[in-house]
């Protein structure tokens, strides 16, 4: 990702800034397609994960469609030229604002997560005189075995409609006219590494589309969610997630029937690769048992460290010569939190003060999650070409 011209590039610019590189991206982008293509699966970019337009841009322009979870992601969708065909919208907690919006703009699908959205959805369609095509959004109750904070598929996190309230479901369905349904949504988690969990999720909705068609529903769409993770330890050496693998679980245990559609939600899996957080060394601080550095960049910049006691790989870019990596610091931000800490104990070459620190993997949940805390300027980004 850095060779010595870009390390270069880098001197002559004022840090943070996220640094895209646009041929990872690219890379990762083929691989995913290439390998969903050869089962005629439907891959939605989970755009939350980033929204930046030139990565808008490039996702779109290799025909994925958009799974959007605010209104304003399902206007941003359509204006990167995403087709309305081509536009979820999920989230727990839509506005009216949001739904209208959607609706004016025909997008394909309402991923709905409760009873009483279902009539919402209802209501609003029909003051615009139209259909909204719904998928439910269920709770399998599958443990993703990721970090806790990043689990949604089980019962006792809000997400999604419980099997036990399915019943309600399919009479509210038979009440609004103004409801199409489509099919069946699921997504339990996020950083999902591990084949095995979505076997279960293959068996789970097996019999959860099963249970549909028994109660006189057609189930054309079989949504299975986001979730494949990345290597956060090894950027370089394995830097495209297991596409092949994981959609070959899907082709082998989900019973796909004639003329059902089988769609997928990655987010994290598709750009978390393609992007470093580029930060400089402001302060050495040497304590009682421990150094600091003290980076221009913090938890407004990328909090999934703070969030999620996530890891990232850093790297001093100033130092790559470096022979030994034989001291050990806490990386830590400037901002007025304890909190505010990449990394403890990383084992780096000898640094100094300007040194440019690289955070890598942070293409996912990184920007778009920037703030304005400590009224920090906006991180910027800058692209590889
Ligand atoms: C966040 C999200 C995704 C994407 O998750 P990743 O782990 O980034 O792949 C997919 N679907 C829904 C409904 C989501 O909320």
């Amino acid at each position: 990702m850095f060779n010595t011209n870009t390390i270069t590039r880098f001197q002559e610019l004022e840090t943070p800034f996220y640094y895209y590189d646009l041929d990872v991206l690219r890379r990762t982008l083929a691989a995913c397609k290439e390998a969903s293509s050869k089962y005629g699966f439907h891959v939605h970019y989970a755009m939350k994960a980033n929204f930046n337009p030139k990565v808008l841009d490039m996702i779109q322009s290799f025909g994925f469609g958009a799974d959007c979870v605010s209104g304003n992601e399902v206007k941003a969708a359509i204006e990167h030229g995403f087709g309305k065909e081509n536009v979820v919208f999920a989230g727990v907690g839509k506005s009216d604002k949001e739904i209208n919006l959607a609706l004016d703009a025909d997008i394909f699908c309402f991923n709905a997560e409760s009873v009483q959205e279902l009539f919402i959805i209802n209501d609003l369609a029909k003051a615009k005189n139209k259909t909204a095509k719904i998928a439910i959004r269920i709770n399998p109750n599958v443990d993703a075995h990721t970090h806790h904070y990043i689990t949604t598929g089980l019962e006792e996190n809000k997400f999604g409609i419980n099997t036990f309230q399915l019943n309600d479901v399919a009479e509210t369905l038979r009440k609004c006219a103004n409801l199409q349904f489509l099919g069946i949504h699921f997504h339990i988690g996020s950083q999902i590494t591990d084949m095995e969990v979505y076997k279960s999720l293959c068996l789970r909705i097996n019999e959860i589309q099963d249970w549909f068609e028994d109660h006189g529903f057609a189930v054309k769409v079989l949504n299975t969610g986001g979730g494949l993770g990345v290597d956060y330890h090894h950027p370089d050496t394995n830097g495209v997630s297991e596409f092949e693998n994981y959609f070959k679980v899907f082709h082998d245990f989900l019973k796909v029937k004639p003329g059902q559609e089988v769609h997928f939600e990655l987010g994290r899996a598709l750009v978390a690769q393609s992007a470093s957080l580029i930060s400089r060394v402001l302060y050495v601080k040497n304590g009682i048992k421990k150094n600091f550095l003290i980076l221009d960049a913090g938890m407004t910049e990328l909090i999934r460290p703070m969030l999620y006691q996530a890891f990232h790989l850093i790297q001093n870019l100033s130092r790559s010569e470096a022979k030994s990596q034989d001291l050990k610091y806490d990386v830590v931000g400037p901002i007025c939190e304890s909190t505010d800490c990449f990394q403890k104990d990383v084992d780096l070459p000898e640094s100094f003060r300007g040194d440019l620190i690289a955070v890598r993997t942070a293409g996912a949940y990184g920007e778009v999650m920037a703030s304005g805390y400590n009224l920090r300027d906006r991180v910027g980004s800058i692209y590889s070409e």
